[in-house]
């Protein structure tokens, strides 16, 4: 039979898949550190790493190694009963972030789900909010997955039209606005503030400095649970193990998720302390897959990964030499390039007829794969394992792929 090419691949999804997303007209079949290669063979650097879920990078072989041992010894038990893994990486997760309790799930959007199940059971159980009042508060422009209640508090109207009717109790405020966020805290009722350090999926806003210091503390003076959504910026992205350690803020409730599992398997979990975890007693709230044993042997891996390979710092110094490269670019396109570590995007200026989804084709052209979000930003966020070599091939290639649109 006639090997099949890009086009039969992207030609079959078409047919029979959802038409739910719109990817880059690449079809990839091997991934190995920075990089990923297409069914042609081709290689490109990966410069979305799977929106940051692979900061490790691709099939790391400590992870693999992880995944591939467990499932040949045991995949799953459900929490029906113990498993002789969980209870290890619910320790080694609650040491390493300074946690009494770990909540593990699956995907981003099922932390971010049982977190405001767990601020609205503290809402009731310990803060004495009448049943059915508790509120919650949560930003413009926010990202935190796709189910119904999440999109319910959605300000992107291609997140939630037509889904309604949507679920009550959400009180949306702007990012970055203190002063609206402390006038909204007077509402007794309010038992919680959820937000992403850095607004990732929006395309990379990053509140002005201070803001989440002085937003905790205004959760803590009037009794409100700060929630910090780092699914995305989490896990050494921003070039520190959270980006809310920017500015030594430790939310009451942490929600992780992606490189937890370095892309190898999807796996999240909530940390947060006794008082608020306590609160959801057995058979209240659940998941059959979440905790099982492949995702604590991967997640135990995956960290350690960031750890020993000083993830952290590389993201930093990657981070700063990317920045400093694409501000060098002489291009009318580039309008802005803004971010924290690896976690970057371009905002492109539409010229000639050409927006950001034609630079990422001709990136792609080029060896380089990179996706646009909101039509005219670019995210730039690989490996965190990209080394400076690398990173300085990899600028060349975007500061060609710019040369090209210059009439
Ligand atoms: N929260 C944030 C901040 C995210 O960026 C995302 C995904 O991009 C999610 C939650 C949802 O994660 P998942 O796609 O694993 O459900």
């Amino acid at each position: 039979m006639a090997k099949l090419t890009t086009n039969d691949y992207m030609a079959k999804e078409d047919k029979f898949g959802a038409h739910n997303y719109h990817p880059i007209p690449v079809v990839l079949s091997k991934g190995e550190g920075v990089f990923v290669w297409d069914v042609e063979g081709k290689k490109y650097y990966d410069f979305l790493a799977a929106y940051s879920a692979v900061n490790q990078g691709h099939c790391h072989p400590k992870i693999t190694k992880a995944l591939t041992d467990q499932a040949k010894t045991l995949a799953l038990t459900s929490r029906a009963f113990y498993n002789d893994v969980l209870g290890d990486w619910e320790e080694y997760m609650t040491k390493l972030f300074g946690y009494d309790k770990m909540l593990p799930m699956n995907s981003g959007a099922e932390a971010d789900e049982t977190a405001l199940k767990l601020i609205r059971k503290w809402a009731y159980k310990i803060k004495g909010i009448q049943k059915n009042e508790a509120k919650i508060i949560v930003c413009d422009g926010n990202f935190h997955g796709r189910t119904i209640t999440i999109i319910s508090m959605s300000s992107d109207p291609d997140a939630y039209t037509h889904y309604g009717p949507y679920t009550p109790g959400f009180i949306n405020i702007p990012y970055n606005d203190l002063a609206r966020l402390e006038k909204e805290l007077q509402d007794p009722n309010v038992a919680g503030f959820l937000v992403e350090p850095i607004q990732a999926e929006a395309g990379v806003y990053l509140p002005e400095d201070g803001y989440l210091k002085n937003a905790a503390a205004l959760c803590k003076k009037n009794n409100v649970l700060f929630v910090a959504d780092e699914v995305q910026t989490g896990l050494a992205r921003t070039g520190k193990m959270l980006a809310c350690d920017h500015e030594n803020v430790r939310p009451d409730i942490l929600i992780l998720g992606k490189a937890l599992s370095g892309g190898m398997y999807p796996v999240s979990c909530v940390l947060a302390d006794d008082e608020i975890m306590m609160t959801i007693k057995p058979g209240e709230h659940g998941s059959t897959y979440g905790g099982n044993p492949i995702a604590g042997k991967v997640a135990i891996a995956a960290m350690e990964v960031i750890l020993d390979e000083k993830l952290v710092e590389n993201s930093n110094s990657m981070g700063e030499i990317f920045r400093k490269e694409l501000r060098s670019i002489n291009s009318e396109m580039v309008e802005t390039v803004r971010g924290k570590g690896l976690l970057n995007a371009v905002v492109i200026k539409p010229t000639n007829g050409k927006t950001a989804w034609d630079v990422c084709l001709a990136l792609k052209e080029n060896g380089l794969i990179a996706k646009p979000t909101h039509d005219h930003i670019i995210r730039f966020t690989p490996p965190l394992i990209i080394n400076e070599e690398q990173m300085l091939n990899a600028v060349e290639i975007i500061k060609k792929t710019f040369k090209e649109f210059e009439v």
